[in-house]
């Protein structure tokens, strides 16, 4: 098994009532990588720009993530700047840098054709399909979006998620993609569209699953100390389809399963700026906390 993912590489700088970190390393494909290589080996695509540092580069090395598909170009990184509020549950983006990212083509290396597992990051719809269409036979295709493609590009997107199994979005997106506003009957339209499978993140109030065999809840994870939420559901997807991958197999059960492991991840993510907290983590905390998770979410024959 593996997994191709496309998505931003970034720079971010971000400024919490905590602290501000500037121009750390960000993007959603750092942050889906770096998570699900605990699991199952990761293709990257995406582009950085010259000024990206070797250090930078040095958190993806020393893991099971290919770099080869990571393309460098003449220019700058993708540069986001973000701003949480005191209750870090909504953020402001103060600026998108496109940079490098605005001309990125993806090309697929040969070897990444045949990944089993496909991520297609937030990007344009049309990028997410043309990647898609590299790859042969994917097992199980999972998709993010946002808002700016949902209200820019619907058309594009909709025929995108035609060929997704499973989208992963946070519950504004969803009611705007299906204009419900109750999240089941959103979930419902969605469906429809094509993903069987529907993931609504809802930040600190954990996530929604709904899938042929009905809906599945998970909190998020109650911690002390939330320091910056930056790319928890990046991480969270990371998390959730490494570990499917794994499995090799996306039964009712292994997906239950792979929420409680997105989960668990996201809760690392949030932790600390950046990626700090994942490329400090190890096997052993993630297993500790998932066996945490399950006592925090069992209510019979303790
Ligand atoms: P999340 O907090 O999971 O929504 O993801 C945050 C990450 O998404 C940050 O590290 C940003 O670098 C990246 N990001 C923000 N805006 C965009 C965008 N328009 N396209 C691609 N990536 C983005």
């Amino acid at each position: 098994m593996s997994i191709l993912v496309v998505g931003s590489v970034a720079y971010d700088t971000v400024e919490t009532p905590f602290g501000k970190a500037e121009r750390v390393l960000g993007g959603s494909a750092s942050f889906f990588s770096v998570a699900a290589s605990f699991f199952t080996p990761v293709n990257l695509v995406g582009v950085v720009g010259r000024d990206f540092g070797e250090a930078q580069l040095a958190a993806f090395k020393d893991r099971a993530i290919d770099l080869e598909g990571l393309e460098r170009m003449a220019g700058d990184t993708f540069h986001w700047q973000g701003k949480y509020s005191y209750d870090l549950n909504s953020r402001e983006t103060i600026c998108t840098e496109l940079n490098v990212f605005e001309f990125f083509k993806p090309k697929i290396p040969a070897r990444y054709r045949r990944s089993s597992h496909v991520f297609l990051g937030n990007i344009d719809p049309l990028l997410q399909r043309e990647v898609l269409e590299q790859v042969e036979q994917p097992q199980v295709v999972a998709c993010d979006t946002m808002n700016f493609w949902i209200s820019g590009k619907l058309e594009e997107l909709k025929k995108t998620l035609a060929r997704v199994d499973i989208l992963l979005i946070n519950d504004a997106e969803a009611r705007q993609l299906s204009g419900e506003w109750n999240v089941v009957k959103a979930a419902r339209a969605i469906r429809k569209l094509g993903p069987r499978t529907l993931i609504i993140k809802k930040g600190e109030h954990g996530v929604l699953m709904f899938s042929e065999q009905g809906s599945f809840a998970a909190p998020a994870y109650p911690l002390e100390e939330v320091f910056d939420p930056t790319g928890a559901g990046d991480t969270f997807a990371g998390g959730f389809l490494g570990y499917l991958a794994s499995t090799g197999d996306h039964g009712e059960s292994a997906l239950r399963r792979a929420v409680i492991m997105g989960s668990t991840l996201a809760s690392f993510c949030v932790e600390a700026f950046s990626l700090d907290r994942l490329l400090r983590l190890t096997r052993a905390e993630i297993d500790e906390r998932y066996r945490l998770f399950r006592r925090l979410t069992h209510f019979e024959e303790l």
